[in-house]
């Protein structure tokens, strides 16, 4: 790291995700002076540079709400700026009624800064994981490419909420291998498309939709049987999720040839849209993701492995900072399906604030879709209303650890729990 500029920060963040981005704003709402490091020049990550256009994940299937504090803050915000209808109820092509709030990724934009900047988060766009330096159990510094070269920032707390973990890969962490019945989760293009005849649209019924895209995937037109979009607020159009690329985000070349290939199957969806769905005759593709949506790469081994099984029997945890409900929903990486399970009734799972300590490291918590859990659990946990928990829960831990001159392991659970209610956060499944 020799040659760079060196600054200081009490918590580093690294990766301005919605996990991210939520945890440097509860880092910094709780005293602590936070660094959030991001390689775009935006923060929401998959929600704003991959589009996915709506949170979903919020209740239970009976339709308690789990997920409130500052995800439920980041809606009331959005609703504010006319930019989202808040939460609505739809049906997936599965037919599964789901809970949803839709959002424009533009205007998310424009809230994350506006929330960052009123919590007195320090933002550094434009600023790409270079390399990190670790010693025992301590990440001692991380080094960010910017436009002025090299930065090396030392901190005392890091979160690494870069979704593929860059910073733990190059400290040296253990990640969970994939069983060998197990693939990662395909990544996607999202496209948005428009004009729609949303009237005719979404007058289909589920029977007709799962037939057109039937013929989709027959055809080859689509990667995926389903016609899933969400509507952007105020618009006639929508962002659709129905392309499919199956690969290793963490390896460069592949993640490139990805990209391209996300790319060929969004036009080959949306002249398919055009000829053949009713309310489409009129749309076309508007607007590609500025990248491919990554549900799954590295997931760390964790002091607690959260399962599967951990979500069916609804398993209790004395050090739980997040409750959710979402379904564990894995998209194949091979064929057009879905596998969707559901917890049922009013059934939520708790995950435990060790899902986010990285084993043998004393000074660094993950936050979001890469914590230590099982590729079945993840399928549940990845999706955003949760990782905006997660991120609020490491954030706060991040400004304890800071507080307490003490390491991650010797955050108190009650305490924890205690700031995090106090916050809005939800934590009684
Ligand atoms: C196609 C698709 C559809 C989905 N559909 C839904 C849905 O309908 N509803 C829902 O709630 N969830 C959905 N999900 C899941 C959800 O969007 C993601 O799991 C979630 O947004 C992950 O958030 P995160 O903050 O953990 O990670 P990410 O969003 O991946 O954020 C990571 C951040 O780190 C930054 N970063 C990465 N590497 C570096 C580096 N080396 N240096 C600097 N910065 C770096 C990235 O730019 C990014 O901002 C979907 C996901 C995908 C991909």
């Amino acid at each position: 790291m020799a040659g760079s500029t060196d600054i200081d920060a009490e918590v580093l963040v690294c990766g301005g995700g919605m996990a991210g981005t939520v945890a440097a704003i509860a880092a910094a709402r709780a005293g602590a002076d936070t660094l959030l490091v991001e390689r775009w020049g935006f923060l929401g990550g998959s929600a704003t540079a991959a589009a996915v256009g709506q949170f979903v994940g919020w209740e239970t299937e009976a339709g308690r709400q789990v997920i409130q504090g500052t995800a439920e803050e980041v809606v009331r915000r959005l609703e504010r700026h006319g930019a989202s209808g808040g939460h609505t109820r739809f049906t997936m092509s599965t037919g599964h009624a789901m809970d949803q709030v839709s959002y424009d990724p533009e205007a998310l934009k424009l809230v994350l800064d506006e929330m960052a900047a009123e919590a007195g988060v320090r933002v550094l766009f434009h600023a790409t994981i270079a390399d990190v330096r670790a010693s025992g159990q301590r990440i001692e510094a991380v080094s960010v490419q910017t436009k002025a070269g090299v930065l090396t920032i030392h901190p005392r707390v890091v979160i690494d909420a870069s979704g593929d973990l860059d910073v733990l890969e190059r400290a040296g962490a253990t990640f969970l291998p994939l069983a060998a019945d197990e693939a990662p989760q395909p990544a996607t293009m999202m496209f948005r498309f428009g004009p729609i005849d949303f009237p005719r649209f979404d007058a289909l019924s589920t029977a007709e939709r799962q037939e057109l895209a039937r013929q989709g995937v027959e055809s080859g037109a689509l990667a995926r049987a389903a016609l899933h979009q969400s509507r952007i607020p105020g618009t006639h159009d929508g962002w659709f999720n129905i392309s499919r690329v199956s690969l290793d985000a963490t390896d460069p070349f592949a993640l490139s040839a990805g990209e391209m290939e996300g790319r060929r199957q969004a036009f080959s969806a949306a002249t398919f849209l055009r000829a053949h769905v009713p309310g489409c005759e009129d749309g076309r593709l508007v607007t590609l993701a500025a990248q491919l949506g990554i549900r799954e790469s590295r997931r760390v081994q964790g002091d607690y492995l959260l399962t599967a099984d951990d979500l069916r029997a609804q398993r209790r945890f004395p050090d739980a900072i997040a409750v959710a409900a979402y379904p564990m929903d894995i998209h194949p990486a091979k064929g057009a399906g879905l596998s969707f399970e559901t917890l049922g009734g009013d059934r939520a799972y708790e995950i435990p604030f060790r899902c986010l300590i990285p084993k043998g490291f004393d000074n660094v918590l993950v936050a979001g879709r890469g914590i230590s859990a099982t590729h079945g659990a993840h399928a549940s946990v990845r999706v955003m209303p949760t990782t905006m928990a997660i991120g609020q829960a490491a954030g706060t831990a991040a400004a304890m650890v800071v507080a307490g001159n003490a390491g991650t392991r010797a955050v108190s659970p009650g305490l924890l729990r205690e700031r995090l209610r106090a916050a809005d956060a939800f934590l009684t499944a």
